[in-house]
């Protein structure tokens, strides 16, 4: 008999709480006001998501121009630029915002020092959604800067009074570097207390941590385009296990797997449990398996949805 090889699940994994509230802005959209509704930019990176809403009535669009006046128009969980807020205004588009509460928390920080008198630092990658929208809600002097040596080239003065942020789905431990270096290189610096990072960023990332001193082999579901999904993958790939980003079990490659005991799986913060179940039937086609979870952190953060939203809700359930 083929001894069973063992699963094991990270835990915590997959969905957090903006991810969660972001989704559910979209689904009692529908529900309050019927399809079509749009979203702008994916609601969350996770394809299976988008296409699920998409299903059930809801329009992605890159670009406001492409909803029609008037719309019920939702912004991403990854925020947006000023510039976006004033044009949804100025066509009269009904906006919901589905931006993570943490990274408004990171545009009314950057907004705060600017009017301090200070340049902001954002640090985080360029191109990613939540930093062009931080970046555009900053009217005042802000510079991105992705790495220590991007730091080291800023042509500002070392007594420039400056202030650093962060991308959310960057933790603790992934802007350590950076921010050493910016204190070495600025006399007059601040930067928001270390509390204020995602909660859900660090523990994914020290549950990934754990899970590499067990696997022989990580998996880790999510989509190629999630900054935390990619992070993870990097984080067990540096403690020496090989580690495979995938969106679900269609992309899994046997040969990844074969050798091992033990295989590892965790999920990025859009990633849905039903996609990990996914992998493991996958695994399950491959090989009997033995599923656990390792001990770690139970989340229990729930964030407010959207005013407009939570009196639907109430209506609907009769209590207004
Ligand atoms: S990863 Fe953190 S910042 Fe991003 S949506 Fe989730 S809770 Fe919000």
């Amino acid at each position: 008999m083929i001894a069973a090889k063992k699963v094991i699940l990270a835990q915590p994994r997959g969905f957090c709480a903006g991810v969660i509230r972001a989704i559910d802005i979209v689904e009692q959209a529908l529900g309050k006001f019927g399809a079509p509704v749009y979203v702008r930019h994916e609601i969350v990176h996770n394809r299976h998501v988008v296409e699920r809403l998409r299903e059930k009535g809801a329009r992605f669009v890159e670009h406001l121009s492409e909803v029609p006046a008037g719309a019920i128009t939702i912004f991403s969980a990854h925020g947006v630029a000023r510039q976006v807020e004033v044009e949804a205004r100025e066509r009269g588009l009904r906006v919901l915002d589905a931006t993570c509460p943490l990274v408004a928390k990171v545009h009314g920080q950057g907004k705060r020092y600017v009017a301090k008198g200070r340049v902001v630092i954002l640090v985080g990658h360029a191109g990613h959604p939540e930093v062009e929208g931080t970046m555009g809600q900053i009217s005042g002097p802000a510079v991105l800067v992705q790495t220590e040596g991007d730091v080291e080239a800023l042509d500002l003065e070392p007594d420039t009074p400056v202030a650093y942020i962060t991308q959310t789905t960057l933790s603790v431990d992934d802007t350590r570097a950076v921010i050493a270096t910016l204190k070495r290189r600025f006399t007059d610096i601040v930067g928001p207390d270390v509390n204020d990072i995602c909660y859900a960023t660090q523990n994914r990332q020290s549950a990934v941590r754990e899970l590499a001193k067990v696997a022989d082999v990580i998996l880790v579901v999510g989509a190629k385009n999630s900054s935390n999904s990619n992070r993870l993958r990097e984080i067990g790939a540096d403690a020496g296990v090989p580690s495979y980003l995938i969106a679900d079990g269609g992309e899994l490659n046997p040969a990844w797997v074969r050798d091992a005991r033990v295989v590892g799986i965790t999920a990025g913060a859009s990633a849905p449990e039903e996609l990990v179940d996914n992998v493991i039937a996958t695994l399950r086609g491959l090989t009997p398996v033995e599923v656990s979870v390792l001990p770690g952190i139970e989340e229990k953060v729930e964030f407010r949805l959207p005013v407009e939203l939570v009196r639907a809700k109430r209506t609907a359930a009769g209590t207004v």
